[in-house]
């Protein structure tokens, strides 16, 4: 279901999310709202919190307005696979036997756990062959959302395995390290200057989410 919100100095509700992806959303861009829409959730409601995620901060969309974001359920991929198989939540995917014709056209159509997953490296043990032909890897970051109340709430970064697309929350920094950590790496690693603040700007900010997130999460 989409959800709607109305923004200061604008006369129609514009789409700020679907069911509890506030896709068009930051966690910031709350001040921005003027009032709820009906039907819809007011996610400046700290009761809805807990089961809504926000659109990442992402530096090179700074001054987008509310609902104004190009691509939806945009994700920054960081490409390695370790950082997928170290995410503790996995979903299965789909998997198709009619694709190629020949022995293959029984029409299978099989879910197994997503290749990435601890228990695809079981069945890879037990010897079913996992092979990768392509493909986007690694993990991206997508979201953040609250995690916590009171005093301890954080506003948590939440990636999304490139594999299974399942949508993972860091309650802890400690337990985001490891996405910092790749971010910074990138930094280090570009000659593109630009490039390499934005990384930065990208590491401090889901390093904030967690030291020093936005007031109005602590005083819930
Ligand atoms: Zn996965």
């Amino acid at each position: 279901m989409g959800e709607y919100a109305y923004v200061a100095g604008a006369n129609d509700a514009v789409k700020i999310g679907t069911c509890e992806n506030m896709y068009w959303l930051r966690f910031e861009q709350l001040d921005d709202i003027s009032a709820r829409s009906a039907y819809s959730l007011d996610p400046r409601d700290p009761r809805v919190w807990e089961g809504i995620r926000f659109r990442f901060p992402f530096p090179d969309e700074d001054g987008i307005p509310v609902g104004q974001h190009a691509e939806y359920e945009r994700g920054l991929n960081i490409a390695d696979d370790a950082l997928a198989e170290s995410i503790t939540k996995h979903s299965r995917v789909q998997f198709l036997s009619n694709q190629h014709g020949g022995a293959g056209r029984g029409g299978w159509n099989v879910m197994l756990p997503c290749p990435l997953s601890p228990e695809a490296r079981e069945l890879a043990e037990d010897g079913t062959r996992i092979m990768r032909n392509g493909g986007r890897v690694g993990v991206d970051i997508q979201q953040q959302r609250v995690w916590g109340k009171g005093a301890d709430a954080v506003l948590a970064v939440v990636v999304r395995c490139a594999g299974c697309g399942a949508l993972v929350s860091f309650p802890t920094l400690a337990g985001a390290a490891p996405i910092v950590e790749a971010c910074i790496a990138r930094a280090n690693g570009t000659d593109d200057r630009d490039a390499a603040e934005r990384w930065l700007t990208i590491a401090q900010r889901i390093t904030a989410g967690y030291n020093n997130p936005p007031e109005r999460i602590r005083q819930a």
